[in-house]
């Protein structure tokens, strides 16, 4: 069977832009409302040959401001547990835009525990300068994998996809 490659990250980092971005069409919802991403999506992909299931998934840690009560979000944390003892790499979605933030740090920990070979998506880089000052910050965190990408101006998609292929 194919394997997984799961979109992690805290809520509104773009990680349902950038699984449609992969996809190549419309297939989870993106919102500009935190946490809208309820239920695990998942659709077979295929990149240069290289098959896999792509997953995203609801926001880690959330703190939801929203309707969501606690057991909710304790629902979803398990369902992202789940979905990511499964996978074989994780896409973890950083917003370059904000910087590292508590909940990425916590975020941070969790994946570290799990073992799994992660690549950062240091996405919304739409120009040159947040870029440049998003790969200074994140490289503190002491990943080895960090691709820049923007799902809205389709930049570092296919890059990234390459390096999480080369950590099946
Ligand atoms: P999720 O909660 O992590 O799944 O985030 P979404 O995919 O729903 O995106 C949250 C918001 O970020 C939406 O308004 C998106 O349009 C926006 N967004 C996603 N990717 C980018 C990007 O590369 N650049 C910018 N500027 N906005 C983005
Ligand atoms: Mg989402």
């Amino acid at each position: 069977s194919r394997p997984v490659i799961a979109i992690v990250g805290r809520p509104n980092v773009g990680k349902s832009a950038l699984f449609n971005n992969i996809l190549g069409r419309r297939v989870s919802i993106v919102h500009e409302q935190s946490g809208v991403t309820r239920d695990r999506v998942a659709a077979p992909c295929e990149h240069f040959g290289q098959r896999f299931l792509l997953v995203d998934t609801g926001g880690l840690g959330i703190h939801s401001r929203e309707k969501a009560t606690d057991l909710f979000d304790g629902m979803i944390r398990e369902q992202v547990a789940e979905v990511v003892a499964e996978a074989s790499v994780l896409i973890w979605v950083l917003n370059c835009q904000d910087g590292i933030t508590p909940q990425d740090q916590e975020v941070s920990d969790f994946l570290r525990r799990t073992g799994k070979p992660v690549v950062i998506a240091a996405n919304k880089a739409d120009n040159d300068m947040v870029r440049a000052e998003a790969e200074g910050a994140f490289a503190a965190l002491g990943y080895e994998h960090i691709v820049p990408t923007s799902c809205t101006h389709r930049l570092g998609i296919s890059d990234l996809v390459d390096r999480a292929m080369q950590l099946l």
